[in-house]
């Protein structure tokens, strides 16, 4: 456990600081506490390290402060610890809009580069990686809608089972069948009311996500499609994603009905192609159902397929992750989503073990370098099959302080995930435990939270729209 002391009148950086503290001591404890301690309370308390959070320099100009203050933490942490962070003091979970900011400011690629190394010590792989990452987004950005455009997001909350590792609003599909129809039912209505809310402008993308969108049946993925196409002109827009995820869940039947809608992308999510991984987590499905899924995707004609990984998982290392993009390759998917497991997921999975009750071993994956190597192991695999680094976001808390990056051949970048990156354009989110985003001409973002539980979600509808009214009426 850590413990830290705020001087007084820091408190507007508290969060920067616990972002920090949680970087270099990654999956401690962090606790702030209201005095110093002797070595000897501390050590009676169960703290292992006290932190006397300094003092911020004040007379700096306003706009210097922060940045100072960070950089001074980031100085005593790492003489504490004796590590450094791949991403400096860079604590978000966007640095890329940092750096858009910038480049749209018209500074030249060059000067951004030293502004990020000076201001946040930002330098290296990752530096080069968002600055990459930026420029691409640049250009896809430019060929969308500006300001005015938005994109409709449809959440739906069922999978064919609950993988250990998961942290969304998802519910086994076996165990919730007779909460489905009546979910639709509020979903239809919510779709239905709050479309109008976006005045006939055609939105730039929709994402169908989840949860499983396909451990609906064919015939209720036909009629949610079939009511979101009758709500907007879906053959203009300029991407139509359905997370189709788990290959357990897809069928020739339900591929048949997404192509019979202007779908344009659909994901295949293998997350790793070890078996041995995917019985520990809990995905019950097999390597070959993969292969099968994606086969049955590309014989139904998509040409654009999205793969999800994810790094980290119980008792993997570099070398699977290898392995795993060496099974993808033959498939060339036009693109990937490498995900690295958050520390606090992988604790769930460890102390809860994969639904079939085994104790996990995480082995490698959390050896100190082990992390870096696999995502390292990710990006070669990724650049081989000729993809390049599009969009890229950090959660807290990551294994070896890393990032989900997804990687895409060009022209074929997962328009959505850009845009709830760089909260460019509003989105308009239907379903439980979903968030919708209105971003003003100014710049300034609100947001209207869906309830999460399915029955609350039923018996509340009308106080969601209304929220959502209140951001765009
Ligand atoms: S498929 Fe995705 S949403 Fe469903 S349980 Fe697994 S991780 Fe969660």
């Amino acid at each position: 456990m850590i413990g830290f002391v705020y001087p007084d009148g820091t408190e507007n950086f508290e969060y920067d600081v616990r972002g920090l503290l949680t970087s270099f001591f990654p999956g401690e404890e962090i606790r702030k506490i209201p005095r110093p301690l002797s070595e000897e309370e501390a050590r009676a308390a169960g703290f292992r390290v006290v932190y006397a959070v300094p003092d911020p320099d004040f007379s700096l100009p306003y706009e210097e402060i922060k940045n100072t203050f960070k950089r001074r933490v980031y100085d005593e942490l790492h003489v504490i610890t004796g590590t450094d962070l791949p991403w400096g003091t860079l604590t978000g979970i966007r640095p890329t809009k940092l750096i858009m900011q910038l480049l749209e400011e018209g500074r030249r690629p060059a000067a951004v580069a030293e502004h990020m190394r000076r201001t946040y010590y930002l330098d290296g792989e990752k530096l080069s990686l968002a600055i990459a990452i930026a420029q691409r987004e640049r250009a896809v950005l430019a060929g969308l809608s500006g300001p005015e455009g938005w994109s409709l997001y449809t959440g739906i909350p069922f999978c064919p089972s609950r993988c250990s590792y998961c942290s969304f609003t998802s519910y086994p599909i076996d165990k919730a069948a007779s909460k489905v129809e009546p979910y639709l039912e509020t979903l239809f209505y919510e779709l239905e009311q709050s479309i109008p809310l976006m005045k006939g402008v055609t939105p730039d993308t929709i994402y169908i996500g989840g949860g499983t969108p396909t451990a609906l049946s064919a015939s209720q993925l036909d009629r949610l499609l079939d009511k979101i196409c009758g709500l907007v002109p879906a053959d203009r827009v300029k991407e139509f994603t359905v997370e189709a995820g788990r290959p357990d869940s897809i069928t020739p039947e339900k591929l048949k009905v997404m192509r019979s809608y202007p779908v344009t992308r659909i994901s295949v999510n293998p997350q790793t192609m070890q078996q041995r991984t995917l019985d520990t987590i809990g995905r019950r499905h097999t390597v070959e159902d993969i292969l099968r899924a994606f086969g049955m995707a590309r014989d139904a004609g998509f040409d654009n397929i999205n793969m999800d990984l994810i790094l980290g998982l119980p008792g993997e290392s570099a070398a699977d992750v290898r392995n795993t993009l060496a099974q993808l390759a033959p498939l060339a998917p036009e693109s990937l989503t490498v995900h690295a497991l958050t520390i606090k997921r992988a604790s769930r999975l460890r102390h809860e073990g994969g639904e079939n009750g085994e104790e996990d071993r995480f082995g490698p994956a959390y050896e100190k370098e082990e992390p870096a190597a696999m995502m390292r192991a990710a990006a070669a695999g990724a650049q081989e099959m000729g993809l390049f680094p599009y969009y890229l976001y950090r959660q807290k808390n990551m294994a070896g302080n890393l990032e989900n990056v997804g990687y895409a051949l060009p022209g074929k970048e997962g328009l959505y995930n850009i845009l709830i990156m760089e909260e460019k354009q509003s989105i308009l989110a239907a379903g439980a435990g979903n968030i919708s985003k209105a971003v003003y001409p100014d710049g300034r973002i609100e947001r209207a939270d869906n309830v999460k539980g399915l029955e609350e979600y039923r018996l509340r509808i009308e106080e969601m729209i209304e929220r959502k009214r209140k951001l765009w009426l």
